[in-house]
Order: structure tokens, then C-alpha cells, then sequence
């Protein structure tokens, strides 16, 4: 993945792709789910994957809203795989049953991630140790692909030691981990508290070998500090929301707002160039990940379009609280870079 990305800029490394924005749940810090939406119709996403492939994308996630609620998920990861994209997954872990888990195999999925939020349920989220516990045990004794849990910490969070129990509980049953902030303003990056702080170094600690790549960049959002890099949204990383239209990412969207039908090499040369406003107190550690690779080539000369707490489209956070959550450590994208080498 690395080398193919090394030799050319124009290209996708990773796209995010949203088949169902509805969610079985509703965690009050999520700007990402509604409770009515119908399923993008199967071969309306099939074309969006060929696209994705003719771009020359190296990973597709699933992500949501819940992707399991819908009911032609299986035919959606086989035909990411059927173009040899290294496929991801995103799910509450609600709906898994160990028949579901082994169709999953089937489908020839890569990787799968759940993010577990605490220890037991309260109001801010359901997804809990507790509840999901038993359907790791399914995961361990029935997935063949890879699985990731990640949990969280910061605003929000009642009791941020709960992360490291998720952890310790992730690495035992033999899955990689990996933690998440929530800060309390969106965009803004503020120093964690210090129970935390404490909590995330040793979280860090225990995940060593997944945090070793993007220490710097983890530790600054961790203190509050901004991160100065070239985001490279809208050609490396796409997301792809359920209307069809290319975003930056899931935090900024309404740029560019071009439909991925329509996206040339063009608009992702341009895209490479283009800086973002954002950037320096961005949270979103796997667009992040997916830029690593061209940090020290191409300086960005564009202007950004894009200005901290993005503009509105038609799916942009219809659910927007003042709560925002990033991901730390191993995304998905390069855990699965780890599965396949
Ligand atoms: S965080 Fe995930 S599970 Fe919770 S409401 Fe949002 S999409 Fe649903
Ligand atoms: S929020 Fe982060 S990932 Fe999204 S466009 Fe801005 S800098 Fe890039």
C-alpha cells in the first residue's frame, strides 16, 4: 500500500464510504447518524465502488451511521473486494451474532472496528463494555479478518479510566486497540484533563507498537497544541457520504461537494495542493495517517475553502452537538496495512 502510494500522488489511498447514514443507536456526542433514513440503493453504491477503483483506491471503509442495518452489505464488500481493495468496516457491534460475524467471512472482509465507550451503558452511550463483551467473545472464536477496539476519553466520558480497562479487555482477547478523544468544541483543540492525560499515556503505553508511528501528532491533541501538516483531503483520503458527494472528511464537509461520478484526476491534483484551514487543530487522525506519506513532497499552494467547522450540505450534521470525536492511535487503514504485509 505504502510503495504503490509512494510512486504516484494521484490516487486515493483511502476512502470512506457511507451505504446507510441511519443508526440503531443514538450516542449523544455523534453529528453522524440520523433515525430515518433509507439504505443507499445496492447498485447506485456499485457504482460508487467501480468509481472508487477506476480512481485507483487502495482501501474502502464502510462506515455510518450503521453499515450492518444494511440489508446488502455483504454484496457491498464483495464487490469492493472483487476490485482487490482492502476492505474496512465500522459498526457499533449491536448487530453482530456469530452467524452474522461467519457471513462476514465470507464476504472476504479485511478489518473490522467497534469503538466501546465506557465500562457500563449511562446516557451519553450504550456502547458499552458490558453490553458488547459477549460479542467479542464471538468475534474471537468465529472472524477470520482482523479486529480493532477502540475506545475513548476526554469530554463527556464519566469515568476515563473505562478506557483502559476496553484496552487491556481488546489486547486479552487478542485484538489490536487503539483510543479516541472527545473534546468539547468542535474544531477546537483543548487540553485534556488531567485524569485523562493520565489515562491516555498509559493507554499509549500498553498499545505501544500501534502508537508508534504518530506519537507526535497524538500527544499534541492530546495537550491541546496544533499539529502543522499538509492534509491531503479530497485526493488522498475521500469521504463519500450516502448522496454520493466527494467531502474532505467527516468533520468538513460540504468540500469539495463535487459527486464522485464526476471526480477527475483533475480534482485530485488540485485537492493535493490545496491547503486546509483546518489543519493545524484537526482531529482527524486517519485522514492524518493516509497524508504521512507525502508530508515531505509537494507544498501546498491553493488556497483552502475550507474553514474550522466546515460549511453545510445536505448530510452535514443533522444531529450536531458541541461534542466531537477523534481517533488516536492505529486507524483503520493502517492496522490493515499491519494484517497484509
Ligand atoms: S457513534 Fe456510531 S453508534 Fe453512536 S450514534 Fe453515531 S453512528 Fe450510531
Ligand atoms: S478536518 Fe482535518 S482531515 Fe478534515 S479537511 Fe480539515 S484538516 Fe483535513
Amino acid at each position: 500500500m505504502v510503495a504503490k502510494g509512494l510512486l504516484s500522488t494521484d490516487h486515493p489511498v483511502q476512502a470512506q464510504l457511507i451505504p446507510m447514514r441511519r443508526c440503531n443507536l443514538s450516542c449523544t456526542y455523534c453529528s453522524e447518524f440520523d433515525d430515518f433514513s433509507d439504505p443507499v440503493p445496492l447498485e447506485e453504491l456499485y457504482r460508487r465502488i467501480d468509481k472508487l477503483a477506476e480512481l485507483g483506491t487502495t482501501v474502502v471503509v464502510i462506515s455510518g451511521g450503521e453499515p450492518l442495518l444494511h440489508p446488502e452489505l455483504d454484496d457491498v464488500i464483495r464487490r469492493i473486494r472483487s476490485h482487490g481493495i482492502i476492505c474496512g468496516l465500522i459498526t457499533n457491534g449491536y448487530l453482530l451474532v456469530p452467524e452474522r460475524i461467519q457471513r462476514l467471512n465470507r464476504t472476504g472482509l479485511d478489518h473490522l472496528q467497534i469503538s466501546i465507550d465506557n465500562v457500563q451503558p449511562d446516557d451519553v452511550s450504550v456502547k458499552s463494555l458490558k453490553v458488547l463483551d459477549r460479542k467479542l467473545q464471538w468475534l474471537k472464536e468465529h472472524a477470520d479478518f482482523h479486529v480493532n477496539i477502540n475506545s475513548v476519553i476526554g469530554a463527556g466520558v464519566k469515568n476515563q479510566w473505562d478506557a483502559l480497562t476496553v484496552a487491556k479487555r481488546a489486547l486479552e482477547m487478542g485484538f489490536s486497540s487503539t483510543v479516541g478523544i472527545i473534546h468539547d468544541s468542535a474544531g477546537q483543540l483543548k487540553p485534556l484533563a488531567e485524569d485523562a492525560q493520565a489515562v491516555f499515556q498509559q493507554t499509549s503505553k500498553l498499545v505501544k507498537r500501534s502508537y508508534a508511528r504518530l506519537n507526535g501528532f497524538q500527544n499534541n491533541i492530546a495537550q491541546g497544541k496544533p499539529n502543522h501538516w499538509r492534509c491531503r483531503a479530497g485526493a488522498r483520503f475521500l469521504y463519500i457520504c450516502e448522496h454520493g458527494l466527494v467531502h474532505y472528511c467527516s468533520q468538513q464537509r460540504g468540500f469539495p461537494g463535487i459527486p464522485l461520478l464526476e471526480y477527475t484526476k483533475a480534482d485530485i491534483q488540485r485537492e493535493f495542493l490545496t491547503q486546509k484551514a483546518c489543519a493545524p487543530v484537526c482531529t482527524v487522525s486517519c485522514v492524518h495517517q493516509t497524508s504521512l506519506m507525502d508530508f515531505w513532497r509537494a507544498p501546498q499552494t491553493g488556497e483552502s475553502h475550507a474553514t474550522v467547522g466546515g460549511a453545510q450540505c445536505e448530510c452535514t450534521s443533522r444531529n450536531q452537538d458541541d461534542l466531537v470525536q477523534i481517533g488516536l492511535g492505529t486507524s483503520i487503514g493502517s492496522s490493515i496495512e499491519t494484517v497484509t504485509k
